[in-house]
């Protein structure tokens, strides 16, 4: 388990939480706003009302020719005022008349030569400037009086209403928040356990997973979701890795056991020897050869096998270089027929013109010596083999045909694997010390890859075989 605050799940709630912390900050400010907003404006305008009404009656009345005093009086008396103070105050501010509502007193918000402008103008009175308690919303109008005259009609509201009911939208938004926010993390710590239990899962089981039950997989809750996919790239990579190991086992169970019959075949030829205090000359010879004979079998499986581990590793690098592919081709041609003699079989070999290429020298030797090696041993005596190398615009092919018995269909896409070979014992015993390990097609085809190119077997049937090598033309040669 992971300190709490090193833990995916912990990160994510609070980012959870965080986040909806600000939604929520800026939702309930959003709000608060708009309501003080919408609440300013309806006290806005039942002072508008109010001093439309007032105004209304006032100039009546004054039509009448009666003072400004008498005017307010009289306009006071008819409209109604619940919950506003009302006043009129002459040119010079001095007050005229006013109806206070208890405490409050509608006053003038400002010099009389500040107010003298046409409209209505609202102004917020303070608390120790107005009476009222939470301060007073004062709506200011000029009004004409007698010919060159004019008075100012004030109506006063207290905020106290607007204050009251932004307080409680406040204390309700202050309340209701951090219970949200405890409810989205309970649910954000929730959410998390089950978006994350997946990974638990997977941990859990990769940790029981090592190279004795590489056949484990991980589970895959959803494999369509990142974390199955995950789950998904896990197992694919198990899949690749289990393939390697146990190509590896098989490899060395393989090369344990080639390795075995030779040295118990040369252990055996020294005790029956060795089991008299004498032998004559021939049989001291006898033993000597076929201990020889064993011993380069023994040499050449290891070194086989140690071409394949360090081109397995990786640590075989190319050593390219430039040469005629026709005169390698044909040196090997000519080693071959040496071997292939013993067994009077035909080596044919058409000189193609020349044909330069770049490449290692050596392992190209290499892989058309195990080609033809392998032609010599499955062609019975006085057979042929025949090799074609053919130069098109971006690649060399090397073709090796003979005339051997071919390879059964079934088995021929194993040919090309590690120590296969048809039928071993049999290999074994009609070859003696001479016959390979199965690794010679291994390597070959190694070596073909190695250049970007390809070793397959074309055709193979009662007429004989061939394999043909393509090795692309390197743009530098
Ligand atoms: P080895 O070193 O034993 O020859 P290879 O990897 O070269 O092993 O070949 C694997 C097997 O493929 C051989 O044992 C043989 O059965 C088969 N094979 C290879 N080349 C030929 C061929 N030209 N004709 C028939 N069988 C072949």
């Amino acid at each position: 388990m992971p300190a709490l605050f090193d833990s995916v799940r912990t990160k994510l709630t609070l980012w959870y939480v965080g986040v909806l912390a600000l939604v929520l900050l800026v939702f309930s400010a959003g709000v608060y706003t708009l309501t003080a907003r919408k609440l300013n404006a309806r006290l806005d305008a039942g002072l508008r009302t109010t001093v439309e009404g007032t105004a209304r009656l006032f100039i009546h009345e004054k039509e009448e020719d009666s003072t400004d005093e008498h005017a307010a009086a009289s306009a006071f008396r008819k409209y109604y005022y619940p919950r506003q103070a009302v006043a009129v105050f002459d040119q010079a501010g001095r007050l005229v008349k006013e109806q206070p509502l208890g405490e409050i007193h509608a006053t003038l918000p400002a010099s009389p030569a500040a107010l003298d402008r046409a409209g209505l103008q609202f102004f917020q009175l303070s608390e120790e400037h107005s009476g009222a308690d939470d301060g007073l919303r004062v709506a200011v109008q000029r009004l004409p009086s007698g010919p060159t005259g004019a008075v100012f009609l004030v109506v006063g509201q207290s905020a106290s209403e607007v204050v009251d009911e932004l307080e409680l939208l406040g204390g309700i938004l202050a309340a209701a928040a951090p219970l949200a926010l405890l409810l989205i993390a309970a649910g954000g710590w929730f959410l998390a356990r089950r978006a994350l239990a997946p990974v638990v899962a997977m941990s859990e089981r990769a940790r029981q997973i090592s190279g004795e039950n590489l056949a484990e997989r991980l589970p895959v809750a959803n494999p369509r979701d990142e974390l199955g996919q995950l789950a998904a790239t896990f197992n694919e990579m198990l899949a690749r890795l289990q393939t390697a190991f146990e190509r590896q086992r098989e490899f060395m169970a393989d090369a344990s056991h080639e390795l075995r019959t030779p040295l118990s075949v040369m252990h055996t030829a020294a005790q029956v020897i060795l089991e008299k205090p004498q032998r004559n000359e021939d049989e001291y010879r006898e033993a000597l050869r076929l201990i020889d004979g064993h011993t380069a079998r023994l040499a050449r499986i290891v070194a086989d096998m140690f071409t394949l581990a360090r081109a397995d590793a990786g640590r075989r690098p190319l050593h390219p270089t430039d040469f005629y592919l026709d005169e390698l081709v044909g040196e090997t041609v000519q080693a071959a027929r040496l071997l292939a003699a013993r067994k009077n079989i035909r080596v044919e070999w058409a000189e193609p013109g020349e044909t330069r290429f770049r490449g290692d020298e050596d392992l190209l030797r290499q892989l058309l010596l195990n080609l033809l090696d392998n032609a010599i041993k499955f062609t019975p005596a006085d057979g042929a083999i025949r090799v074609y190398l053919s130069r098109q615009t971006a690649a060399c092919e090397i073709a090796v045909t003979d005339s051997g018995a071919g390879i059964a269909t079934e088995i021929q896409p194993r040919i090309f694997e590690r120590f296969f070979r048809v039928d071993k014992a049999r290999a074994r015993a009609e070859n003696g010390a001479g016959s390979g390990a199965g690794l010679g097609l291994s390597i070959a085809r190694w070596i073909a890859e190695a250049h970007a190119g390809s070793l397959e077997l074309r055709r193979s049937d009662q007429q004989g075989s061939t394999f043909a090598v393509r090795l692309p033309i390197p743009l530098s040669s």
